[in-house]
């Protein structure tokens, strides 16, 4: 895990000894689940460490996970991307996965029990039908996502979760000016508002990542999210 140690290293994080054991661990039962379930096309020991932990990590830029362990939701978390390694490094955040596939989340179930994590509730289903149950709206102080659905989709997919006063923490890569003017729409309906566009800058991860950071300014009115399937194909413009 020495790829991933430096890395983090750029982003202020000092990986002690055991939590570089969890991430081997974690690299393990990937590599493992990823012959019989396709979780990812990434499996190369150097490549997971920077493509989908060191990745993972950033998310920092974007928030504090330190103060009052906030509570947090990985929406479309897939292997556990980006919540998982957030978590490792973060004990004390109080953490649901959302996952539509009901067979990653088998992984993730069996993923928390060898990572020994506490405080993770693994929530099989859609964000479009768990975004309307009381115990997930607008609840969370800071929501994840990384690689779900194009911004304008993603956003309704994802902030009827936070909480007014919270943030939107949508993971991208590549040119994300035209996704962003596209999205203001749906961030305006859904309550949000743009707070920066955050370049990734880590030597390992070179290939234009950045962090769009929305906050949650008003209640998302309550016909939102639209049923499961519309927010694709039919986004907010
Ligand atoms: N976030 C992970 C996985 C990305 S793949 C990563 O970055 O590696 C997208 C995942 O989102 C898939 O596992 C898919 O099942 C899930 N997903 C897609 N749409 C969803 C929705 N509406 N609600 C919940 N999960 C969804």
């Amino acid at each position: 895990m020495e790829k991933l140690k430096s890395g983090a290293e750029q982003l202020g994080l000092h990986l002690t000894p055991r939590q570089l054991e969890l991430f081997d661990i974690y690299y393990q039962e990937l590599t493992d689940w990823n012959r019989r379930l396709n979780l990812t096309r990434i499996t190369d020991y150097a490549a997971v460490q920077v493509k989908h932990f060191l990745d993972s990590l950033t998310v920092v830029l974007g928030a504090d996970f330190e103060k009052n362990g906030p509570r947090v939701i990985d929406v479309g978390t897939g292997a556990g991307l980006p919540a998982v390694p957030v978590k490792i490094l973060f004990p004390d955040i109080n953490l649901v996965l959302l996952e539509a596939t009901a067979k990653k989340a088998d992984f993730l179930h069996h993923l928390a029990g060898r990572l020994g994590l506490e405080g993770v509730e693994i929530v099989v289903g859609r964000a479009e039908e768990a975004a309307h149950d009381a115990r997930y709206r607008e609840t969370f102080g800071v929501v994840l996502s990384r690689a779900v659905a194009s911004l304008p989709a993603l956003v309704e997919l994802t902030l009827p979760f936070v909480t007014v006063g919270g943030r939107l923490i949508a993971q991208k890569k590549g040119e994300v000016g035209t996704e962003v003017a596209q999205s203001s729409k749906a961030i305006n309906v859904l309550g949000g508002r743009l707070r920066e566009i955050k370049t990734v800058l880590i030597d390992e991860l070179k290939d234009r990542r950045c962090l769009v950071i929305i906050d949650k300014v008003k209640v998302t009115p309550p016909e939102y999210p639209r049923r499961p399937g519309i927010p694709v194909k039919r986004p907010l413009r």
